[in-house]
């Protein structure tokens, strides 16, 4: 009967052009990775319909939010950090090792769900100031989670040093069960080759091999650095471009080779770290994962929240696409990049969260959408075009 099934599906999805994409059904994979870790990668590229319509440009979204185990694409950069990490005998499956992490909550989110895949614990170290309903995922996962306050890097109460300092002592504890182990998502090689290695060659292929730019934030730095090192080996003409939100430093380290200006205020420096309502993107210190691919970022954007909020908003209203707030910054970037590119160009960016895991910050302040609206993208988004 399931052959029968098969058969069936195939004739009709060759004869219609809304097939599902074949990695729902998951019958035809030759997979060894079984279980939830197969519904990872392999996410649908698709026309954001109004934003091509609006910019003359075609407008491609990586709709890393199907990701099917944490819903980001922090599922593919968890999994390649617990895979590296059997693989060099670090963890051990269904041992009951505990993996610690410092995160704003989507890697944690990953992480947690498949620690419960493969027999592990998940630590969580997360700022006390990111939207509520990713913290409570965490403890519904059965997560051990420690709400911190925003700190600086430099600061030991800083929550990826918390996480850090954690898994040392885990490790130096004799009383402690199983091994303690750090995932280190801002510093680890792991991240940006699971975007090199797969979320690249996807974007790659799925594009038809054409496209002018690839527009992303960076939180870490690792799918910029990872799809950009993929890109620009095969289409060297592509412009790569940093989509940033308030407060974060990337901008002005792509646009003047400094984070801030030195100077600026320590007070200054470190309200940075708060003062957008953006979730997941945005740096005040560089990272491994940034300095990867960073001298392979052609241009910068720097995007208000004022923006993201109406970007987020106008997708909903012309589009049905409801995403989380790092989305809507990485498409007023790729709108801006369109605008400066002028029409007929193809440019891809990525869909990271559902706006479901912001409803209680960001998609408070977004309200709700009601109606429609007939002004034009450039005035809702209130962009000053500089060409
Ligand atoms: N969007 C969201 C919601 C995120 O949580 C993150 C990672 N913190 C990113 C985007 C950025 O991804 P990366 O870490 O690869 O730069």
């Amino acid at each position: 009967l399931a052959i029968c099934e098969v058969a069936r599906f195939r004739t009709f999805s060759s004869n219609n052009p809304h097939q599902l994409p074949s990695r729902r059904l998951g019958l035809e994979e030759d997979d060894d990775q079984k279980g939830i870790e197969s519904t990872i990668g392999n996410t649908p590229l698709f026309v954001i319909k109004s934003l091509t319509e609006a910019t003359g440009c075609t407008i491609l979204a990586k709709a890393e939010f199907l990701n099917g185990a944490g819903g980001s694409p922090k599922d593919r950069v968890a999994l390649s950090i617990i895979q590296k990490a059997e693989s060099a005998g670090l963890l051990v499956p269904h041992s009951g090792d505990t993996i610690y992490e410092g995160t704003v909550g989507s890697t944690g989110i990953s992480l947690a769900t498949l620690c419960r895949a493969r027999g592990y614990l998940a630590h969580i170290c997360m700022p006390s100031d990111q939207a509520i309903e990713k913290s409570d995922m965490l403890l519904k996962l059965g997560a051990i989670v420690d709400r911190v306050r925003p700190a600086p890097i430099v600061d030991q109460a800083h929550f990826v040093n918390q996480a850090r300092n954690l898994a040392a002592e885990h490790t130096a504890d004799p009383k402690k069960r199983g091994r303690g182990f750090f995932a280190d998502q801002f510093e680890t090689e792991a991240n940006w080759q699971a975007h090199y290695e797969a979320t690249g060659p996807e974007i790659f292929r799925q594009s038809g091999k054409n496209l002018d730019a690839f527009v992303a934030g960076a939180g870490t730095g690792g799918t910029i650095s990872g799809v950009a090192m993929f890109l620009k080996a095969q289409l060297p003409d592509i412009r790569i471009v940093l989509a940033d939100p308030t407060g974060s430093g990337l901008f002005n380290k792509i646009k003047h080779g400094v984070m801030f200006h030195p100077d600026e205020k320590e007070g200054t420096r470190r309200r940075h770290q708060v003062d957008t309502i953006i979730e997941g993107i945005g740096l005040t210190r560089s990272t491994a994962n940034f300095e990867a691919g960073r001298e392979l970022i052609d241009d910068a954007v720097k995007v208000t929240d004022a923006q993201a909020l109406a970007m987020a908003r106008w997708l909903v209203e012309k589009d049905g696409i409801f995403v989380g707030s790092s989305s809507a910054v990485n498409c007023v970037a790729t709108v801006q990049t369109a605008l400066k590119l002028g029409p007929g160009h193809r440019l891809a960016t990525v869909l990271c969260d559902s706006g479901a895991r912001h409803l209680s910050k960001f998609w408070n302040q977004a309200g709700n959408v009601a109606g429609t609206t007939s002004t034009r993208l450039q005035d809702v988004l209130q962009l000053k075009i500089d060409r």
